[in-house]
């Protein structure tokens, strides 16, 4: 009696030990093969409309630590979090102190907090630093327009007398429609987005030493990397410029920590974003693959991925000329951007289909918060892209008031995230399953990439991906039909499935070099080691 008591404990034991939630994150690590590199899976956070802790209804840095459990469990290691410096507006994307947390955030000892436990589970902390522009607010603009306004008629600016009048881009006469007055005084500033944004003159190397202290600053607090802010607008729209002040101050940073990340924002077409490559900095966003009108979302439209990874092989042919060791940052869409949900009518099955080619795509993939609940945004205005992430209908606890000026009623087609967790065919749960094919394979993010030519037709499109000697194969078949397709004669030949992503719950299934695909379908197949 007392035996079987025991073995069947045992047999418990070892089922629990078999649930992926109840591993420790060391297990769950060596599990799923990764890498502590460059390649992440990163999620956007804006922090405003995210968690919020306390109770007030603005998000906080508190409540981004509270939900990194979540994060992690999804399969995410890294985060961006949009500006968390201080700022008269609620995107906080024109700063007035670039050494402190705004404080509708928290403080810096909450942000010492996020650091630690994010590097406790393994997640990377990147964050937005805006250095194109400051805020109209920030010291440096008010000391110069001070000094400027004090300048008698005949005389000339003089840096000894005050420094800031070399930050900014100041003119006798107004240059362009983007210059405004200097109140008081003769003079013009650029603010090239907005008048309470003026434009930093990276030129200077007095601005150039304050963003190196700017970076010594957060590098030693811990941050793994910066998401550089409209970076094709440093020198307006001039490569040649930008990519020197790339280079400049990723070798900075990386000369505090040789493993310093970098993304940048050139919101450009491939060509250029393939250009500032040239920069030698890690990782720029993919906004050729991205958006509404971009090559993921017209393949999930189409139905067909043979255009999409016909570019897969275009990016990795541009991008490396320029930066062998780039890092492709893909994603769907930003805080700039209507949600995918919008784009694809919020189609739950387009919703996953757009999930899964997002996840096989090389480099680091950007997922914005709520994209893997479906949900939506409204029209054009920035605040309606921005709203409180969508725990629950039914429980409030964490949940955000969103940006002021955001339209009441933007509702999500799909359940909040608390029902997805428990459905099984969620597009939440598709997102973690793709994320741990991913995290599984690093073939996907780290492999040399190659059509596999005799499969990209009849509906289909399959790539194979090489990273250390290892090959996988993915078969794409989105398109509404089933399909049962020959890998005998192709380059995927003798292959074992390796896993598969399907809309809900179906089976892709091998048999000898026969792949059968549900509807909707990707496959992963693996060669095997000698
Ligand atoms: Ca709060």
């Amino acid at each position: 009696m007392k035996t079987r008591i025991l073995s069947a404990l045992l047999v418990l034991a070892l089922l629990v030990s078999l649930i992926p939630g109840g591993l420790q994150t060391g297990d769950r690590e060596a599990e799923l093969n990764i890498i502590d590199d460059n390649y992440r899976n990163y999620y956007e956070i804006f922090v405003g409309s995210f968690y919020d802790s306390d109770g007030d209804g603005m998000g906080d840095l508190n409540g981004v630590t509270e939900k990194l459990d979540y994060v992690a469990d999804m399969g995410f290691n890294g985060i961006w979090l949009m500006p968390v410096m201080p700022s008269p507006t609620y995107h906080k994307y024109d700063v007035t102190d670039y050494e402190a947390i705004d404080s509708a955030y928290g403080t810096m000892d909450d942000f010492k907090i996020l650091v630690e436990e994010c590097h406790k589970r393994k997640i990377r902390l990147v964050i937005d630093l805006v250095m194109n522009h400051s805020s109209s607010r920030h010291l440096w603009f008010q000391e110069a327009c001070a000094y400027l306004a004090g300048l008698e008629e005949d005389e000339k600016p003089d840096a000894a007398e005050c420094p800031y009048v070399e930050y900014y881009h100041f003119s006798e006469k107004q240059e362009s429609s983007s210059y405004y007055e200097v109140p008081g005084s003769r003079f013009w500033y650029e603010g090239a987005f907005w008048s309470e944004m003026p434009d930093l003159n990276l030129e200077s190397e007095a601005v150039r030493s304050e963003f190196e202290k700017i970076a010594d600053y957060w590098i030693g607090l811990g941050v793994d990397g910066f998401r550089m802010d409209a970076a094709m607008h440093y020198e307006e729209n001039d490569t040649e410029d930008n990519t020197e002040i790339l280079n400049w101050y990723y070798n900075y940073c990386k000369s505090k920590n040789p493993d310093f990340y970098m993304v940048s924002e050139v919101w450009a077409n491939e060509r250029t974003i393939a250009d500032y490559y040239g920069s030698g900095t890690p990782s720029m966003f993919n906004f050729d693959a991205a958006g509404a009108e971009g090559k993921m979302m017209q393949a999930v439209r189409s139905g067909n991925a043979s255009s999409l990874v016909r570019s897969m092989v275009t990016y990795q042919e541009d991008f490396s000329k320029k930066n062998p060791e780039y890092v492709d940052a893909p994603f769907l869409t930003n805080h700039d951007m209507g949600r995918v949900a919008n784009a694809l009518m919020s189609s739950e099955d387009k919703l996953k289909m757009a999930a899964g080619l997002l996840m096989m795509m090389n480099g680091s993939p950007f997922v914005y918060y709520g994209e893997e609940i479906g949900m939506k945004s409204a029209g054009t205005k920035d605040e309606n892209k921005r709203i409180p992430m969508f725990w629950s209908e039914t429980d409030d606890t964490g949940m955000t008031d969103g940006p002021q000026g955001m339209d009441a009623g933007i509702e999500s087609s799909l359940p909040p995230l608390d029902e997805q967790m428990k459905d099984e065919t969620s597009l939440l749960n598709y997102y973690k399953r793709a994320l741990r094919l991913r995290n599984e394979n690093p073939e996907i993010a780290r492999g040399t990439v190659n059509l596999a030519d005799s499969l990209c037709e009849g509906g289909l499109a399959a790539v194979t991906k090489t990273y250390e000697g290892s090959t996988i194969g993915i078969i794409y078949n989105i398109g509404e039909e089933e399909k049962t397709v020959d890998l005998s004669q192709t380059e995927l030949s003798g292959m074992k499935l390796q896993g598969f992503l399907t809309l809900n719950g179906q089976e892709g299934t091998l048999s000898g070099n026969q792949l059968d695909m549900p509807e909707r379908s990707i496959c992963i197949v693996k060669s095997v080691k000698n």
